[in-house]
């Protein structure tokens, strides 16, 4: 088989975990598969590259010297248990160091500039992947296979809105079938980086927090691959973040649209976005685990083993708000949420959730907490006249709310789920503040007090998940 195989932060998080992923990797090159592997930045090192080039920006070179100290000690500290042979040892030494100098000067110039712009931004935030990616390649090499390490930006075409850019696919399928078909088919196992790409004019992007997951589903579809195997820290999709409720269950087939709408309501076991480019060749996806690597996992498909449950999963957005439009008159105003939805539009904000009780005395719907502030100023002004005719009373914003997410197939056709949640929720004393069912066949989505989140997840998790 064809195989791309990606690596979270956390299995490659040091030079134990590093070469227990090259040796996944070679055991499955070893049955005759060609495999392309896609690497994250260690755990916390995007997020630290990030902090220092914000604070640079603020003017706080503090920050950006004490990570560059970090990131050289955690990296080079990974190669030492990596490589054993000196001289092989001391060349990526020198790359290391390079690329971690790049990082000094661009964090320098941001600092002079007191701004960093997204594209400065991407080409620090990408570094992680690039520090990586000399390691994980050495590491599969030590094994005895032939690797070539590749930077994403070599393959990945993407347009320039930086730190959320998308894949120019017709581009980003030629590139990198050109550079990485004949290395499969001369048995070289490539690595690359996972998270990044490039504009057409070479100039580094990236695709989005989370984005490595991505980066596996582009190469895979690019490369017609058979299957894209997403190697991460817990055993596969579960009916719920086992963080937070202990008893969660692997899911051992979901489908496409099921996964899709779970990663967008918070399962960050897989970035939203990643579905698409499988789906589009309908390329499996798997979600296994590199701390039991026997485990079965998670399988993505288009058409799913039934397992007999209506609602599969449950899952939380925090740090959101809803926002109400109310008032007596608002029957008598015409297309008041065509205006609503125009106007946060405008604006660019995300719209989450959206729900008008029957009466059409309110509009309510749900942002994140950042947008809350812009959308509520937008809609006063769009709204200015309305107010004053007495038609509409009142445009706020209640704070600190989490959607709950209930998903599973056939959810839309099936009577009395929300019943169940209210009950579940009746029970622990927890108060909903709104409901939205079937925003899509998939999913009953509900918002409560993210004080709530956690306790209304177990609550609905142990009466219709489980
Ligand atoms: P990686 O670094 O491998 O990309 P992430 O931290 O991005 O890993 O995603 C894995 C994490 O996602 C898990 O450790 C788990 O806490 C969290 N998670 C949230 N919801 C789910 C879910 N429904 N199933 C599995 N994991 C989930
Ligand atoms: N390293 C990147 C991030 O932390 C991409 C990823 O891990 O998927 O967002
Ligand atoms: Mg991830």
């Amino acid at each position: 088989m064809r195989l791309v195989m990606k690596f979270g932060g956390t299995s490659v998080s040091g030079g134990a975990r590093i070469k227990n992923a090259a040796a996944i990797v070679w055991q499955h090159a070893q049955q005759g598969h060609a495999i392309v592997t896609a690497t994250s930045a260690m755990s916390g090192v995007t997020d630290t590259l990030i902090r220092s080039a914000r604070r640079a920006a603020e003017g706080d070179s503090a920050t950006y010297f004490a990570a560059l100290e970090r990131l050289t000690e955690q990296h080079l500290a990974a190669l030492d248990e990596v490589v054993d042979d000196e001289a092989t040892r001391e060349i990526l030494q020198k790359q290391i160091a390079r690329l971690l100098d790049d990082c000094g000067n661009l964090c320098r110039s941001i600092h002079v500039l007191g701004e960093v712009t997204p594209r400065a931004l991407d080409a620090v935030a990408s570094l992680g992947e690039r520090l990586i990616l000399p390691i994980l390649a050495q590491a599969l090499r030590e094994r005895g296979a032939n690797v070539e390490a590749i930077e994403a930006s070599e393959l990945i075409v993407t347009d320039d809105n930086f730190t959320q850019a998308s894949p120019l696919m017709d581009e980003t399928r030629a590139k990198t079938r050109a550079r990485l078909m004949p290395l499969l088919q001369n048995g070289t196992l490539p690595v690359i980086t996972g998270f990044l790409g490039a504009t057409r004019n070479n100039v580094v992007t990236t695709l989005g927090r989370g984005g490595s997951d991505y980066t596996g589903t582009i190469i895979g579809n690019a490369l017609d691959a058979d299957e894209v195997w997403i190697w991460t820290d817990v055993n596969g999709v579960m009916t719920a973040d086992p963080r937070i409720v202990s008893s969660a269950e692997t899911l051992a087939e979901i489908s496409y649209g099921e996964a899709a709408e779970l990663s967008y309501f918070g399962a960050k076991v897989i970035h939203p976005k990643t579905i698409a480019p499988a789906a589009e060749r309908d390329t499996p996806i798997r979600i296994l685990n590199t701390f039991e690597p026997g485990h079965p996992g998670t399988r993505i498909v288009r058409a799913p083993k039934l397992n007999g449950r209506t609602a599969k999963a449950i899952t939380v957005i925090r740090k959101l708000a809803q926002i109400t439009i109310e008032g007596r008159g608002m029957q008598g105003v015409p297309g008041v949420a065509a205006r609503v939805f125009t106007t946060v539009a405008r604006e660019a904000i995300n719209v989450l959730m959206i729900s008008q009780s029957s009466s059409e005395q309110n509009i309510c719907f749900v942002v994140e907490a950042t947008d809350a502030a812009r959308a509520i100023d937008a809609l006063e002004k769009e709204f200015e006249l309305d107010r004053m005719r007495g038609n509409i009373d009142r445009i706020w914003a209640q704070a600190q709310i989490a959607i709950l997410a209930v998903v599973g197939a056939g959810m839309k056709g099936s009577p009395g789920i929300a019943a169940k949640v209210f009950g579940a929720l009746g029970m622990h004393g927890i108060n909903i503040i709104s409901i939205a069912q079937g925003s899509s066949e998939y999913n009953l989505s509900l918002v409560v007090d993210e004080q709530n989140a956690d306790a209304a997840l177990r609550a609905i998790h142990s009466q219709m998940v489980k």
